[in-house]
């Protein structure tokens, strides 16, 4: 296969960013390489030391002055509610009711879930997201639709049917065997397939019978490699609700540990009402909190508690996401603009260079594939986004005056979106310039 080389200013992190100076944290080559081959990075570093090892008929990309960063991870986001977005409601249980719950239900079919696998995956390379764990419908069309498009596009993307066997309507209902067959048939089928990963995928405790949660226990015990994702404590109404229907529970974060589903590969969506107890449970269990803050303020669900969760003697591991179709925007920029606004409010501070660690390896290591995805290190997947901080006139205007990279990372984040996402490789094909 012909090598790729890319030349620009290369930015990759090696540990979470303990202050705005922290230049331990990153690695950052003015004038960089990065030779990618068969799917993967070959050489990173300084141009020159590159391009002495790349092979004579290496084809050259020169996408200097912008920055080439590993592909953005979004941790958490459903794939069946792409016209679900924008939809207008009071709160968490009321958009879910009115509106995306009967969407969801046209995932039966296959040919309206394959055409909306089709766009949700040009959304993700338009914005820069080359990895990203998703929600699919109770349905299995719609994980074989999301799964067939992942290898098409050669993405590592994880992702999981659904189980909800209550307080649904009844095109969305599985039952408790039915959920577990065919999360088994799923993994059989997809997991490991290309770069597929699959993921047990409780919807939240509200929409699942005890014996579903039982049901999903023994897929876990299993399959002890997958990933599980569900929801937890995004909204005082869905709180309560839930913990009247687990009454013997301590409270919501119990109800996932009583199943053994509170471990180190479970991904917990939103996590913003936490008590004490909860967070040192998520913590003592290495529990991921999923941060998903344009859903959080467009939901009104609260300002999630980052720096405090982070900063704690038992520290939570954090993700963050787009929570697509809460979520407001499929760019991580967006994202993470809206996650500094949070920090704001609350009286904390979310330096660029924790949001840009956030977004690439802090996410690659939440998912336990930072051996793979996140870094731009020899070895790993050559997944990889190019930005343009000056990508508008007012972009371009502001950078006039940038003087420094955590400056121009911060007006990246603050008024950047996909026009800034020069290209998008995945597995080191231009993927973006393609679409
Ligand atoms: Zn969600």
């Amino acid at each position: 296969m012909t090598q790729t080389l890319l030349r620009g200013r290369l930015l990759s992190f090696v540990s979470e960013p303990q202050s705005l100076t922290d230049s331990e944290s990153y690695r950052y080559e003015t004038d960089g390489g990065l030779l990618m081959d068969n799917g993967v990075i070959v050489e990173s570093g300084p141009y020159a030391e590159v391009e002495a090892k790349s092979a004579a008929d290496a084809v050259e990309i020169d996408h200097r002055p912008h920055l080439i960063m590993p592909g953005f991870i979004d941790m958490h986001l459903h794939f069946p509610q792409m016209q679900v977005i924008a939809s207008y409601a009071a709160n968490l249980l009321e958009w879910l009711n009115t509106y995306t719950f009967p969407e969801e239900c046209r995932f039966v079919e296959s040919a309206h879930a394959q055409r909306i696998a089709t766009h949700f995956y040009d959304e993700l390379i338009r914005h820069g997201t080359t990895t990203a764990v998703a929600y699919c419908s109770v349905h299995k069309t719609s994980a074989d639709a999301f799964f067939a498009e992942a290898m098409k596009r050669n993405m590592r993307m994880v992702g999981g049917k659904v189980m909800m066997d209550r307080n649904a309507p009844q095109g969305l209902l599985d039952t408790p065997q039915m959920g577990y067959d065919e999360t088994r048939e799923i993994i059989a089928e997809w997991h490991g397939k290309g770069r597929n990963h699959v993921a047990i995928t409780p919807r939240f405790a509200i929409t699942s019978t005890p014996q579903q949660m039982e049901a999903t226990q023994a897929l876990a015990r299993e399959f002890p490699d997958l990933h599980i994702q569900t929801h937890l404590s995004e909204n005082h109404d869905e709180i309560k609700f839930t913990c009247e229907l687990y009454p013997d529970a301590i409270d919501y974060t119990d109800i996932y540990a009583r199943y053994g589903l509170l471990g180190d590969k479970t991904l917990f969506g939103h996590c913003i009402h936490l008590s004490e107890r909860e967070a040192d449970a998520m913590s003592e269990a290495s529990a991921i909190a999923v941060h998903c803050p344009t859903s959080n303020l467009f939901l009104g669900s609260g300002l999630f508690p980052l720096k405090a969760l982070m900063r704690r003697d038992k520290p939570v591991r954090i993700g963050v996401a787009t929570d697509i179709g809460g979520g407001s925007s499929y760019s991580m920029l967006r994202t993470m603009d809206e996650a500094y606004k949070i920090q704001q409010l609350l009286g904390e501070r979310l330096n660029p260079l924790e949001s840009y660690y956030l977004m690439t390896l802090g996410n690659a290591r939440s998912l336990s594939l930072s051996d793979r995805i996140g870094t731009l290190d020899k070895g790993t997947d050559a997944d990889v986004v190019v930005l343009n901080a000056a990508a508008t006139p007012g972009m371009a205007l502001k950078m006039e005056v940038v003087k420094t990279l955590t400056e121009e990372l911060f007006l990246l984040q603050t008024m950047g979106d996909d026009r800034a996402i020069v290209e998008t490789y995945v597995a080191g094909v231009a993927a973006k310039g393609a679409l």
